[in-house]
């Protein structure tokens, strides 16, 4: 390897040359084309993303002898490479964290007004610019308010809310943003060919997810690799240098979390241990790497997270396959790791026991819309409603002012009064009665054969199933009346699934499952696929707060009319009971039948 650095032998000498920012590239190509430079720039961005590179790449272009201004800067003509080679006088780069005393950044600042001695223009590149004394900066602006016509300044910092208004004011300022890790391993392949360095599959990645985004740390690290590898770079090399671990093992273990597969899981550990690997670091690496499939099915944005195109991939369909209640205990789980492994005397014990917790002990699911605990009330009422716990007070009419002599009478406590008390005696049929008005005073005694055959139902149901079933239903009607959106929100995952959707709409509800009926055992089967029933579920999580499995079917159940939950179904469908519901915020707890007059 040669003396030169790489990333110095590689800076890019002319814009074509020049990876990422490209929207920097083309406005300043445009102003140099169009002979319309200004006199201050202002380059803002995270170190190591080529701010200056970039501004001698426009020092150049500004000076260039190529005479076409398209073609600037040419990085062959004498000003090129004397500014390359760092000996052109008519450049000034300086440092401004080096330059802190006030007179030298002053002096050399002032110096501006006297006319360049070679060049066309006289051109100030001002690195970590916020940190100028304020006499630097007073020296700065007083410039930057009449800036003479040879005059360019190029500002660049990493902290810009650090740089005076005043100064920003007058500057064009443009935003460097981070490399990808993408662009950052197509250009490390590009310098590695060219050095005739051979890069395995997945070093560059590696490399470049190392480097954060800074092409210069990136390539210092390719250069550190050249000088003690022999042969071919692989990923192995690049993990042993930076003190990662075996990323193929973390994906093994997430993969087999995922698919419950203990024994692979285990084998996973094992192997990482067997390679005599640093166990801290791949449970560090594994909860990075848990946490980026968390936060991708959060949000499923991935720009959130730099991701190389190798894993964006993998890692999209881990957070369509994961569930967030086990994420979160697997982030939590492991995290806790690191201390354990640093002081246990047995290996790698505690990562197996946190593997065997992960996945024997499953994440409790939240249950928004469990059934309430409340006993029911003996309520001679069909349905009966019991109301939620909130100050209302339904089996109560109005009641009057209270009578307790020892007080001042008070004004009538403002309990929300049921709308009709009648709404809740026993007068209410079991069946649902044609769009009867409420109040009814007298409504028709049920049919017989009905009445008989609630009858059969008796002893009355259990509450808590009953609740169950209630919500169930609840769900059902919700989800009956959102399809629409539903499948709206499904489109932009998959215009496919939504298509498949359009023959299924949702048929019921049973526990944490939710059933559609669909038309046929082809769309059946398409549905069920997991890649696709992953997309229907994701949409339900996102829409309902909670995790819910999916299953199709194509028959359509009969219902019992003895079945409480056909009768629960039905009575639902009751206008007085809707009303009751609704009102009272209530749930059916129970279906009793009317005593026949
Ligand atoms: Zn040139």
């Amino acid at each position: 390897m040669a003396v030169q650095s790489l990333y110095r032998k590689w800076r890019s000498q002319t814009f074509a040359e020049l990876v990422g920012q490209e929207h920097v590239v083309q406005t300043l190509r445009n102003a140099i084309a169009e002979d319309r430079v200004g006199h201050a720039y202002l380059f803002t961005g995270p170190r190591g993303v080529g701010k200056t590179t970039m501004a001698r790449l426009l020092a150049k272009a500004v000076n260039c002898l190529h005479p076409d201004p398209a073609a600037r800067p040419c990085g062959t003509c004498e000003m090129c490479t004397a500014i390359a080679e760092g000996r052109a006088v008519d450049v000034i780069e300086m440092d401004a964290a080096s330059h802190t005393s006030v007179e030298d950044a002053r002096e050399i600042i002032e110096r501006v007004q006297f006319r360049p001695s070679v060049a066309r223009m006289k051109v100030y590149i001002i690195d970590e610019t916020h940190m100028l004394s304020t006499a630097a900066f007073n020296a700065l602006l007083k410039t930057l308010e009449e800036p003479p016509d040879h005059a360019l300044f190029i500002l660049a910092t990493t902290e810009v809310h650090k740089v005076p208004a005043t100064i920003l004011s007058r500057c064009q300022r443009f935003t460097f943003v981070r490399h990808s890790v993408t662009s950052m391993a197509a250009h490390l392949r590009r310098i590695a060919a060219a050095e005739g360095i051979a890069l395995a599959d997945g070093a560059p990645e590696a490399i470049a997810r190392a480097a954060t985004g800074s092409m210069r740390d990136a390539l210092g690290i390719l250069e550190q690799l050249a000088s003690f590898v022999e042969g071919p770079i692989t990923l192995h090399h690049v993990q042993s240098l930076l003190g990662m671990t075996a990323a193929a093992e973390v994906d093994a273990l997430i993969a087999a979390l995922l698919a419950a597969d203990l024994t692979a899981a285990l084998r996973a550990v094992n192997a990482v241990a067997n390679q005599g690997a640093d166990l801290r670091q791949f449970a560090r690496d594994l909860v990075e790497r848990l946490r980026a499939v968390m936060l991708l099915k959060a949000t499923g944005d991935r720009t959130l997270l730099d991701l190389g195109d190798d894993e964006a991939a993998q890692l999209a369909q881990w957070a369509q396959q994961a569930e967030m209640a086990a994420l979160v205990q697997w982030v939590k789980l492991f995290s806790n790791l690191d201390y354990q492994l640093r002081t246990t005397p047995y290996g790698h014990l505690p990562l197996e026991v946190a593997v065997v917790e992960a996945l024997l002990a499953p994440a409790p699911v939240a249950q928004p819309v469990a059934p309430r605990p409340q006993p029911a009330r003996p309520q001679p009422a069909a349905p009966a409603v019991a109301p939620r716990p909130q100050p209302v007070v339904p089996a109560e009419p109005p009641r009057p002012q209270p009578v307790v002599p020892a007080e001042p009478p008070r004004p009538q406590p403002v309990v929300p009064a049921p709308a009709d008390p009648s709404l809740v005696t026993p007068s209410l049929p079991p069946e649902p009665s044609a769009s009867a008005p409420a109040p009814v005073a007298d409504p028709p005694p049920p049919p017989p054969a009905a009445w008989a055959a609630a009858q059969q139902a008796r002893p009355p149901a259990d509450p808590a199933v009953a609740r169950a079933a209630d919500a169930e239903l609840s769900l059902l009607e919700q989800l009956e009346a959102t399809w629409e959106d539903f499948k709206r929100d499904v489109r932009p995952r998959s215009p496919t699934v939504q298509a498949l959707l359009n023959s299924a709409r949702p048929y019921d509800v049973e526990g944490n499952t939710i059933v559609l009926l669909v038309s046929s055992s082809f769309h059946k089967e398409r549905l069920e696929e997991p890649k696709n029933r992953a997309i229907i579920e994701e949409v339900l999580r996102r829409r309902l707060g909670k995790v819910y499995a999916v299953r199709c079917t194509i028959e359509e159940k009969s219902v019992e009319p003895t079945d409480l939950r056909g009768k629960i179904r039905e009575a639902r469908k009751d206008e007085l009971v809707r009303a009751a519901l609704n009102i009272f915020d209530a749930q059916i707890v129970d279906i009793e039948p009317l005593e026949p007059e």
